[in-house]
């Protein structure tokens, strides 16, 4: 049985973790990436897809309602069908999976493969769920520079009262109606995705590297300036993170579509 002082932090460690959940967050970087869509991608859609970009960008996370659970391949078949579930299946997949680069990757060669297909129900389901992750490996919800300052007590310093902007949930959060999201979406304005060099196995290893590593690296930085700058510098630099975020995934929905498998796969060819 558990004694009191294991109950106590199991408790404030289960609030700590409610507390810093990235969550309206990711429902703002998939809207962000709907709205920043080239026409030409936009156009592919239809309306009502946009509406499953919204729906299943928390995916690769527990559900919020109770009883709290991991997605499943069942979960997965119900949107996409038999047969991409049985590429999820082979891949290895378990709940926490689609935050994993192999995850990632699958989802990305399943995008170009629903791209080539003219499935636009199922590429609007792993565009949304891939903003998830992408976003999570530079998200600011758990770093170490906010974990010490919250466990350390330094004094003078109340660095968990300090957020970039008024009234987020999180300490380096941003809100729906806020000044983050209003900046990246005017900077997001006129971009031009980019397509690495070379075949679509390229493509999905670069960008694997460039969420994982550079973005990765990046947040480092990032999270020092918020923590030690000015309200002014701590925002423009946490509008810089989400910007690159947003501009990755744009890069990686327009390469996998000029990307796409070409061959015969009517006939299910592809590989
Ligand atoms: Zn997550």
């Amino acid at each position: 049985m558990m004694n009191r002082t294991a109950l106590v932090l199991t408790a404030s460690l289960l609030a700590t973790g409610a507390a810093f959940a990235w969550d309206v967050e990711h429902d703002e970087v998939a809207r962000l990436v709907g709205w920043a869509l080239p026409q030409e991608i936009k156009s592919f859609f239809a309306f009502e897809d946009f509406d499953i970009l919204l729906q299943y960008c928390h995916f690769p996370d527990m559900t919020d309602t109770e009883p709290r659970r991991f997605h499943t391949l069942d979960d997965i078949e119900a949107v996409v069908g038999r047969r991409d579930r049985d590429v999820i299946d082979s891949r290895g997949f378990f709940p926490i999976w689609m935050h994993t680069e192999d995850g990632k990757a699958t989802f990305m060669t399943l995008l170009a493969r629903a791209f080539a297909r003219g499935e636009r129900h199922n590429a609007a389901f792993y565009l949304s769920v891939l903003t998830h992750p992408v976003s999570d490996e530079s998200a600011l919800n758990h770093p170490p520079l906010l974990g010490f300052f919250r466990y350390s007590k330094l004094p003078g310093i109340d660095f968990t009262m300090r957020k970039v902007e008024e009234g987020a949930k999180n300490v380096f959060g941003f809100r729906s109606d806020g000044h983050v999201v209003h900046l990246v979406r005017e900077r997001m304005k006129g971009y031009v995705p980019q397509v690495p060099a070379g075949s679509l196995e390229d493509a999905l290893l670069s960008f694997g590297v460039e969420v994982a590593v550079i973005h990765g690296a990046k947040t480092g930085e990032i999270e020092g300036a918020i923590a030690f700058a000015s309200q002014h510098e701590a925002e423009r630099a946490l509008v810089d993170l989400v910007y690159r975020q947003v501009c990755a995934l744009e890069d990686i929905v327009w390469t996998l579509r000029a990307r796409r498998p070409r061959r015969s796969i009517a006939a299910g060819e592809e590989s």
